[in-house]
This record gives C-alpha cells, sequence and structure tokens, in this order.
C-alpha cells in the first residue's frame, strides 16, 4: 500500500521555491505550477508574511451585509490593471464559480438592458474547458468529463477551435485557421439574436492541451459579438497573471471583454479565491429600487475572504517588484526553441504560447494515429518525468507543461531535459 501510494501519487508534505516534498523525503520540481495556480513559487516570503499578518486581525467575515478592506483594495487594484472598460469586480471562491457569476450575469443582463430581450444560447469552442458545476460543464465541450451528464445541461453552440494542429488530413494549417474564423462568423451572425454570450478562454486552450490559438482570433470574437449585440466572456482563469507573458491574456489582442473571470494564479496560487470582472454598462442594468426585481441573486459564503484577498494583494506586488513578466517572456522563448523531440515519429507538433507547452504522442505522428488507449503512453510518460523528480501532467497522450512564470530559466531546462529524456524512454519501450 505505501508502495503504491509513493508511486501512483506522492503525498506532498512540503515545499519549497518551486520544488515539492513528499513524506517520503523525495523532492519533484512543480512542473505544473501545482495545477495552473503557482505564479511566485511556493514559501514566498512575502505572501507567507502577508497572510500572517491578515491572520493577526481576522481570517474570514463575510461580504453579505459587511464589507472588508482586503476586498476593496483587491477589487481597485484589479481594476486598475484590467483591460479598458472593466470597472467592477464580483467576488466568489474558484474558476468556476467565477464562471457562473459571468453567466448568470450575462443571461440577467440581457433581461434587464436598456432595451430588454430573452437571449438564451451561450457560445462556446470545441473542447472547451470551464470548470465542472453544472452550467460550467455545459459550456463543456471535453466528452470524457461532461457526456455522463448530459441530460442535466443547457444548449449551447459550438464553435470549431482554430488552434492550426486540428487540421484534417489533406487540410493544412493555414487553411484550417481560415475555415476556423468563416465557421465562426457563420455560426455567430446566423444565431446573432439568441446568443447571450461568448465563451472563450483567450489565446489558448489550457485543458484542452496547449491547443494555441491563431493571431486574430480573439480579436474576432470580441467584433462578432459587438456586432451581434451580446457579450464576451474571458476565461483567464489558467492564462491570467503572467503565464502568457503579460499579465491578462486579452491585452496581447487589445480586447476588451465584457466580463472577465480570474482564479488559480489571482492569490499567486496560494489560496482559493475567483473574480468576476465586468462592466459599468453591465453593473448598471443591475441597479433600481429593491421592488424592481432588479438584484443579482449570488453570494458565496466565503466570498471576498479577507485571507485570500490578502494573498492577492501580495502576489500582484511581487509580479510588478519581481518583474514575473519579464521572467515569463524568457521562459515563452526557452519553450519555443525547444527542439529535441520535433520531427520525431511518435511526436505531434509541439504548440506553445507563453509559459505553456503541450505536445501528443502518437502510434503514427504523420497520420495522427493515436497510441492503443490501453497503453497509457502519456501517463507513463508523466510517471517516468516523477522518477526522475518532475511533477507534470497529462491529459490522454498528451503531455503538458506550465512552469510557474516567476520560475528561473535554469530550472525550466532542467524540466524541458526530464520530460525529453523520459519521452524517448517511454517511446523506446513501446517500439520494443
Ligand atoms: C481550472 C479552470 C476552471 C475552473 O476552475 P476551478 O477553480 O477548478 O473551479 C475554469 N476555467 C479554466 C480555463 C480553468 O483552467
Amino acid at each position: 500500500m505505501e508502495a503504491y501510494r509513493a508511486e501512483e501519487a506522492p503525498v506532498i508534505v512540503e515545499a519549497t521555491g518551486f520544488t515539492l516534498i513528499d513524506e517520503t523525503g523525495k523532492s519533484y520540481i512543480d512542473g505544473h505550477s501545482s495545477l495552473w495556480c503557482n505564479v511566485h513559487g511556493h514559501r514566498v516570503p512575502e505572501i507567507d508574511a502577508a497572510i500572517v499578518g491578515q491572520l493577526g486581525r481576522v481570517a474570514h467575515s463575510t461580504l453579505l451585509g459587511c464589507g472588508n478592506g482586503p476586498s476593496a483594495e483587491l477589487a481597485h487594484e484589479l481594476v486598475l490593471r484590467a483591460p479598458t472598460g472593466l470597472k467592477k469586480v464580483f467576488f466568489s471562491d474558484n474558476g468556476a464559480t467565477a464562471l457562473e457569476v459571468a453567466l448568470k450575469l450575462a443571461w440577467q443582463y440581457h433581461r434587464q438592458k436598456p432595451q430588454p430581450d430573452q437571449r438564451n444560447l451561450f457560445v462556446r469552442l470545441s473542447q472547451a474547458y470551464h470548470g465542472d458545476t453544472v452550467g460550467t460543464m455545459s459550456l463543456g465541450g471535453i466528452s470524457t468529463f461532461h457526456h455522463q451528464y448530459a441530460g442535466l445541461l443547457f444548449e449551447t453552440l459550438e464553435l470549431p477551435s482554430p488552434s492550426a494542429h486540428l487540421a484534417p488530413p489533406g487540410m493544412t494549417g493555414e487553411e484550417y485557421v481560415l475555415h476556423a474564423f468563416a465557421e465562426a462568423k457563420r455560426l455567430i451572425n446566423q444565431h446573432a439574436d439568441r446568443i447571450a454570450a461568448i465563451v472563450v478562454e483567450p489565446l489558448v486552450q489550457a485543458a484542452a492541451g496547449i491547443w494555441v490559438h491563431p493571431p486574430g482570433y480573439l480579436k474576432l470574437l470580441r467584433e462578432l459579438a459587438t456586432s451581434a449585440g451580446t457579450l464576451l466572456i474571458a476565461d483567464e482563469v489558467a492564462v491570467g497573471f503572467a503565464r502568457m507573458g503579460s499579465l491578462f491574456a486579452c491585452e496581447q489582442e487589445a480586447v476588451s471583454p465584457d466580463l472577465m473571470c480570474l482564479s488559480k494564479g489571482l492569490t499567486g496560487g496560494y489560496l482559493p479565491l475567483g473574480a468576476t470582472l465586468t462592466t459599468d454598462a453591465i453593473y448598471d442594468a443591475f441597479l433600481g429600487a429593491p421592488s424592481a426585481g432588479r438584484t443579482f441573486f449570488h453570494g458565496h459564503t466565503y466570498t471576498g475572504n479577507q485571507l485570500g484577498c490578502t494573498a492577492a494583494l501580495a502576489s500582484l506586488r511581487l509580479l510588478e517588484a519581481n518583474k514575473v513578466l519579464e521572467n515569463a517572456q524568457a521562459l515563452s522563448h526557452t519553450l519555443k526553441s525547444w527542439q529535441p523531440l520535433c520531427e520525431h515519429p511518435h511526436v505531434g507538433p509541439i504548440r506553445t504560447r507563453g509559459t505553456l507547452l503541450g505536445f501528443d504522442l502518437f502510434a503514427d505522428a504523420a497520420a495522427k494515429t493515436p497510441f492503443p488507449v490501453g497503453l497509457r503512453m502519456g501517463h507513463q510518460v508523466t510517471k517516468a518525468c516523477r522518477q526522475r523528480g518532475l511533477i507534470i501532467r497529462n491529459i490522454g497522450d498528451t503531455i503538458i507543461v506550465y512552469p510557474a512564470p516567476a520560475m528561473p530559466n535554469e530550472l525550466l531546462c532542467a524540466i524541458l531535459q526530464i520530460v525529453a529524456e523520459s519521452t524517448l524512454d517511454v517511446l523506446r519501450n513501446a517500439s520494443r
């Protein structure tokens, strides 16, 4: 039992910097930012001290009927840095709730806006992932996660993901991207007056397996949302807070969404906290006397929790003090120039953007023939990495690497070395 546990899932008891240590004393590089969360490393003195300082005052009261300093200050700091027009902040406690808030705000906004309508259709991308609550599963396109609950979910309109690697045989990446742009236009225009919002992860679909969008796609969705008289919801839960080399991914296409969802890296990866940012126009549609029935009825118990907001404030300060965006850009350069698995007959094209990297393993990469599922090739690679002292995760036979944006470049190089060795080892054994 002990051996099984140690091999299958190390029990982490401690961490320092970018290293996790398990109960047996073995250390691992944290190659997946402790699941998209960690930004500055673990046990960062400044964030630790901020949380301890807040503990000396109060850990949690509530934002329902009371205010608190850290949440007000954090809302202010987020608005200062957010894309133009995002002026209001609604706190919740994780990524899925940040999305649920956005969905409900969008739905109700259309029913209460100056010329109200009954828009009821949400648009999403193929293989989208936005969380595991019922609302966010409805937006989900990953059938492994969601097919069991089909009867429970609401209708959505699916756009083809525009990632060039999805080109079917006989089509080039460029042709496929043009097709995806044309389909987005066609489908959104066709259903324009029913669409309540278009929901997208800006620049990269992270949980899909690092599906990198071509330049201009986010801008296209912004334009289509505006021309359809509907809203754009940007899910920055995974890509926000320096992972793309900018504070928010939307900045890179100069796009201002109507709603922006944040979590994961918001607290530097320390504590659960979510935030949904929106515009004055949407906020104003909820104003009125209580008897007018325009209230947004949504409240999570730990909304605006002081410890989480304090960690987030400390993390924002460190992002600037330690020039984390510049560091993330340097990491991005390292990932872009990584070669060892290129052209390998079992490895598909390497996809990378910002601090994220992903690639797929195939029985035949040229023909995109998958390995038999039972071989669990992806799992074998992550296991081989773990034996070499690196924790990353696979999604099926897709291997993904996403270091903390503040990680030193040498450590990222060490990660890449382990990923290359482990992958080659597993592939060599498979072809025996
Ligand atoms: C993780 C994730 C979510 C859900 O966040 P939780 O905190 O797990 O609920 C939503 N959207 C994206 C893009 C994510 O990566």
